[in-house]
C-alpha cells in the first residue's frame, strides 16, 4: 500500500472514495460505508450524491409528466373523434371534459413541483 498524501512517513490504510488518492489512519473519515480522506471530499461526496438523487427523482417526475401529457393529447382526440362520429351527446361528454380539465390541472401541478425542485441548488 502506499502512503498517505498528506502524512508522507505514515502508510495509506485506504483510498479516499472521493478522490482516490490514499490516506492514514489519522485522516480517515467515515460516512455511511465509504472512507475519506478529509472532511472536504465527505462534503463533496455527499453534495454530488445528493445532486444524484435529484437528478434521478427529477428525470422520473418529468418521465410520468410527459407520458401524462401524452396520455392527455390521445384523450382529447379520442374524445373528439367520438364527439364527430356522433357516438357521444353533449351529456355523455360532459364527464369526459371534467376528467380530462382535472388530469389537466394535476399535470400542470406536478410540472410545476419539478421545476421548483429542480430549480435549487
Ligand atoms: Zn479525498
Ligand atoms: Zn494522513
Amino acid at each position: 500500500m502506499d502512503e498517505c498524501y498528506k502524512h508522507l512517513e505514515k502508510e495509506a490504510v485506504s483510498v479516499c472514495t472521493n478522490c482516490d488518492r490514499p490516506f492514514c489512519e489519522e485522516c480517515r473519515q467515515e460516512f455511511g460505508d465509504e472512507l475519506f480522506c478529509s472532511i472536504n471530499c465527505v462534503d463533496a461526496y455527499r453534495k454530488s450524491l445528493r445532486k444524484q438523487t435529484i437528478d434521478v427523482m427529477t428525470s422520473k417526475k418529468s418521465g410520468f409528466a410527459y407520458s401524462g401529457f401524452l396520455f392527455l393529447a390521445l384523450y382529447l382526440m379520442y374524445i373528439v373523434y367520438k364527439y364527430q362520429k356522433g357516438g357521444l351527446t353533449i351529456s355523455q361528454l360532459l364527464p369526459h371534459i371534467v376528467l380530462y380539465s382535472v388530469l389537466a390541472l394535476i399535470l400542470a401541478f406536478a410540472f410545476l413541483l419539478i421545476s421548483l425542485s429542480s430549480g435549487k441548488d
